[in-house]
């Protein structure tokens, strides 16, 4: 490709609404631009690059034994009304109507639409093992899109689903995908973890996330020098010691103007973990009350899973106000105005002599035990796991977190939709059997953003060759040096004609922007034509070392080749 004619808008001045690396780097190297919040446009390098990254998987998948196809993004409601999640959904779900009025929805994830092609076109269990796969735009109208493709509304999406006829299969089929998962990230030279993650309500132990670590990541893992890891959503933890101090008699103390765990522990000149915090949540249609130590916070998955709830969320201060009688702040297990569940975190059976909300305005109680001044109706695990916690697999108190972004996940789905929605083969008995599913996905055009996140300087972006746009740029230092331009030619044809992806930079530039640009779009290799033109030596650069060294033509050109099918 000749630059000159080139589509690749490369921008000076970090844009103000990018505020990771990536994000910047995107629309500074001219691989794409913002059309709408979370919805973004690929110019030719954003969209040569996400196309090897597509490749990168669809290969990865096919080593693997799955099957591609395509469905449609446009689905009609018929479809997730049969699972249930028409409703479940919610605004997540972009919604339409077609001109007869009936409803669709641009697909977020196609469960429901896999199931009914295998219950339709599958009937005997001879068919099977089989693992369905699409690379496919989704539409999520995601709450608070961000981070450019790192969270956006159109994204694209690799999603497969397996079809087994047993437990055994399932794992079979899980585990093939954790391998190729593995070596589609490794391809992607990502520096990955595998976690184990939040598999909802159903519980179990069939779900991992491949995270890429990265301190912009939404995600908290925690992992253990014995090689447990896990999202924080899902780390378990460990009860804990009983305190053992005597139980003194409680005390109803005034404490004018502090709501807050600080406020408190300021007033009260004690330290957090002695106060035992009470959270009303809303749950769906229910209120429950939620206590854990004061230096702690509510993990709302754990919860959320206790409940079976759908939506969950802190309660309004009406509803504050009715069950306990008291503005926010002032919430405790003693006395409540209304019943409602108290559910308390393994540690709150554990503390002595806590300090605890009142249910009335400027006043707690001071010196309350579990069992002798309330009962809880529910103790579990419902924190959030911290650095030097003990680790639920070695009993060691070495947890230590990290941050990740989700750039796959893999999961057992059982029968949840097959059930639902009557996906049956016929048996060796000629009797229906209910297939059980796994789900996997991965996010492409987020792993694209997550491989700049982890490859980039203060010049731009540093490709690996796996992804890279183009290998290499060729870069003649005067385009209007006749020597110069006629090899910087030569040497970008014969690059071609041995399979090497090269640019040759004919622009009308000084030599400096060339090479800012070429820093910045991030071509692995760059060989430059300069004033030893005449004599046959050229600079041949890597971008990722910052190693430059002088060869013959002929050198240059061959250590490119080999560079390139290193991969
Ligand atoms: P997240 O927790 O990040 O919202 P998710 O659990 O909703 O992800 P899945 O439904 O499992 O994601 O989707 C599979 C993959 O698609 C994810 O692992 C992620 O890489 C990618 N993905 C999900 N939502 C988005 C989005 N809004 N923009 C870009 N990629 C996404
Ligand atoms: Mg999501």
């Amino acid at each position: 490709m000749k630059l000159s004619k080139y589509l690749a808008p490369t921008l000076r001045d970090v844009p103000a609404e990018a505020e990771i690396t990536s994000h910047q780097l995107m629309l500074r190297a001219g691989l794409m631009r913002k059309l709408a919040s979370g919805v973004y446009s690929y110019l030719p390098l954003g969209l040569r690059a996400l196309k090897k990254v597509e490749n990168i998987v669809r290969k990865g998948m096919d080593n693997h034994g799955a099957q591609e196809l395509l469905m449609s993004a446009l689905l009609p409601r018929e479809y997730y009304e049969e699972s249930g999640r028409w409703e479940i959904f919610g605004e997540d779900m972009f919604r339409l109507k077609d001109r007869g009025q009936r409803d669709f929805c641009l697909g977020p994830t196609h469960e429901e639409i896999f199931t009914d092609t295998v219950k339709n076109n599958i009937h005997s269990y001879k068919q099977l093992p089989v693992t369905l796969y699409q690379i496919q735009t989704k539409y999520r109208d995601e709450r608070r899109p961000r981070f450019g493709v790192i969270r956006s509304r159109e994204f694209i999406m690799k999603d497969a689903y397996s079809f087994d006829r047993d437990q055994a299969g399932l794992d079979a089929s899980y585990k093939n995908m954790y391998d190729a998962y593995c070596e589609i990230f490794d391809a992607m030279k990502l520096d990955y973890l595998a976690v184990d993650a939040d598999s909802g309500a159903m519980g179990g132990s069939g779900s991992q996330e491949f995270m890429v670590k990265s301190e912009i990541g939404e995600d908290t893992i925690a992992y253990c020098s014995c090689g447990y890891c896990a999202n924080e959503e899902k780390a378990q933890c460990v009860a804990g010691e009983k305190d053992s101090a005597e139980m003194l008699p409680m005390n109803k103390i005034h404490t004018p103007n502090s709501r807050t765990i600080e406020e408190l522990t300021e007033s009260l000149n004690t330290d957090a973990k002695h106060f035992a915090k009470t959270l009303i949540y809303r749950a769906d249609d229910k209120c429950v009350a939620v206590m854990l130590r004061g230096d702690r916070e509510v993990n709302e998955t754990k919860l959320k899973n206790h409940l079976g709830a759908i939506e969950l969320e802190l309660a309004s201060a009406e509803d504050v106000m009715r069950i306990t009688g008291a503005p926010v702040g002032f919430a405790g297990p003693i006395g409540l105005k209304e019943k409602v569940e108290i559910i308390a975190d393994f540690e709150i059976a554990g503390m002595k002599n806590m300090v605890v909300g009142a249910n009335e305005g400027d006043y707690h109680f001071e010196n309350v035990n579990t069992e002798r001044d309330f009962t809880p109706d529910f103790i579990g695990d419902f924190r959030n796991i911290t650095e030097g916690d003990i680790c639920p697999v070695c009993g060691k108190a070495e947890i230590k977190t990290c941050r990740g972004i989700e750039v796959g996940h893999i999961f057992k789905l059982g029968t949840k939709y097959s059930e639902a929605m009557g996906c049956t083969v016929l048996d060796e008995n000629g009797k229906d059997q209910t297939l059980i599913m796994g789900c996997y996905g991965i996010g492409v055009s987020r792993c694209l953003a997550a491989i700049i996140e982890q490859h980039s300087d203060e010049n731009g972006i540093i490709w690996p060759m796996s992804v890279a746009p183009f290998h290499v740029a060729v870069v003649p230092v005067n385009s209007n040096d006749t020597a110069q331009a006629e090899l910087a030619d030569k040497i970008y044809n014969e690059l071609i004609a041995n399979g090497v992806e090269a640019v040759l930079d004919d622009r009308n530039e000084r030599v400096g922007v060339k090479f800012k640009d070429a820093d910045l779009i991030g071509y692995p290799l760059r060989i430059t034509v300069g004033k030893k033109a005449a004599d046959g030596i050229v600079e041949y650069k890597e971008r990722a070392s910052g190693n430059m060294e002088e060869l013959t033509v002929a050198d240059a050109i061959a250590k490119a080749i080999a560079k390139v099918r290193e991969v």
